[in-house]
């Protein structure tokens, strides 16, 4: 294994170790020097609780010794034919990534992440999360033997997601500021203060993980599909799956590449507003600003690395806004009986876009990415409004309940 720089290309011994780029202060790549002749295992043949593990071909040979996993991802790929229809996109699927075991995609990553870091000597880990990284890191650092410290915005967690950090018992550093401005300190920490490995996604090994969402679809529908619609944040993950795409081609267990789909939300959108203008490098926003606290994000570490993916697959990034992203989450709530948190929602309100531009068609398999379950921030659950009635005892209970008999 080898690690380029996808700033400046530089080569570097796979240290597991998670630096980035010496030279250019760049996020790196994991390169294997031989491709696996085969990634998928043959149906039935399947380990039971391996977690990202039964992909151990593709991914990073650490020591078995090392590897954590908390039977992490084959998480369902279900078909969406009611939200479908309404958007005219009737061969949709969601791949439900809230059932992972800490409710997010990210548990993915950390499985080898927390390995890596397992591996390298690490006896504490330390991440900047707007919250499902933080909770995510605490549960595998705990299942490894670790002590997990996390750095987050204070009052800009959703409240699921910090009453999982705080269970795990891992230390918690509230930052005056966003997501970024936590991001900063622990970059800088890092590269002084070797006990604590970073498990932030300019982590390589930790995206190794992650492309296995890749895997499981190719091994559902059985080929990869036209579009991947994926809600973008730090920007990993959606350079992480179409890397999985792309060996999958290369391995030959796949025989095309889909096209890769990266939605923001409109007040946190540097990447999908300097493409829609065409320029070659995102716009940073300062005061990000959006209720999917999860890619409230205004300067993503691995903006090149999602650039690069949406560029190579003839994909695209939209934005959309707050309001759009509330109707979308009531909609696979409502049509479909998925709560999922604002950030995943916001792939189906940027699919909503993309099939009213024409850009996504009738005839296409579409699949997004719900990233987040629903629980992780209940209070956007609870405002999006259902009729809710109060009986002062019994008899007003039955009174209620007859008069919603006669309407049912
Ligand atoms: C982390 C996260 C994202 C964004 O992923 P990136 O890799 O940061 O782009 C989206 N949705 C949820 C629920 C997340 O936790």
């Amino acid at each position: 294994m080898r690690l380029r720089c996808v700033h400046c290309g530089l080569e570097l011994p796979g240290s597991l170790r998670a630096s980035r780029c010496p030279r250019c202060r760049g996020v790196l790549d994991v390169v294997y020097e031989e491709a696996p002749g085969r990634i998928l295992a043959p149906a039935g043949s399947r380990p039971r609780c391996a977690g990202v593990w039964r992909f151990e071909e593709a991914l990073p040979p650490i020591p078995r010794r090392h590897r954590v996993t908390l039977c992490e991802g084959s998480t369902p790929l279900v078909r969406l034919e009611r939200l479908g229809r309404e958007l005219g996109v009737p061969r949709l699927y969601a791949k439900l990534e809230g059932l992972n075991p800490t409710g997010s995609f990210k548990d993915r990553g950390m499985a080898v992440g927390v390995s890596a870091a397992r591996a390298a000597g690490a006896s504490a880990v330390v991440v900047a999360s707007t919250g499902n990284t933080a909770a995510s890191a605490s549960a595998y650092a705990r299942r490894a033997g670790m002590t997990p410290i996390v750095v987050v915005p204070a009052g800009g967690v959703a409240a699921g997601k910090l009453a999982q950090a705080l269970g795990y018992g891992a230390t918690v550093v509230e930052v005056e500021g966003v997501f970024d401005d936590a991001l900063e300190a622990v970059l800088e920490v890092v590269e002084e203060e070797a006990s604590l490995y970073p498990l932030n996604s300019f982590n390589p090994w930790r995206l190794e993980g992650q492309k296995t969402i890749a895997y499981e679809v190719v091994e559902e529908l059985g080929d990869a599909p036209d579009w991947v619609v994926v809600p973008v944040g730090n920007a990993g993950n959606i350079a992480a799956i179409w890397k999985g795409f792309r060996e999958l081609l290369d391995s030959g267990e796949a025989s095309r590449a889909p096209r890769m789909a990266g939605v923001q939300a409109e007040g946190a959108a540097p990447l999908a507003s300097a493409w829609r203008l065409g320029l070659r490098r995102p716009l940073w926003v300062r005061r990000p600003s959006t209720l999917a606290s999860a890619i409230r994000i205004g300067r993503p570490v691995n903006w090149l690395k999602a650039w690069r993916a949406v560029e190579e697959s003839s994909g695209t990034f939209t934005s959309v806004p707050d309001d759009e992203i509330v109707d979308a989450m009531r909609a696979l709530a409502r049509l479909e009986g998925l709560l999922v948190e604002p950030a995943s929602a916001a792939a189906v309100a940027g699919l909503r876009r993309l099939a009213e531009e024409g850009l996504v068609g009738p005839d296409d398999t579409v699949v997004v990415v719900l990233t987040g379950h629903g629980l992780k921030d209940p209070d956007a659950a609870a405002s999006l409004g259902a009729p809710r009635l109060r009986a002062g005892g019994v008899e007003e209970a039955k009174r209620l309940l007859r008069g919603l008999a006669r309407r049912a």
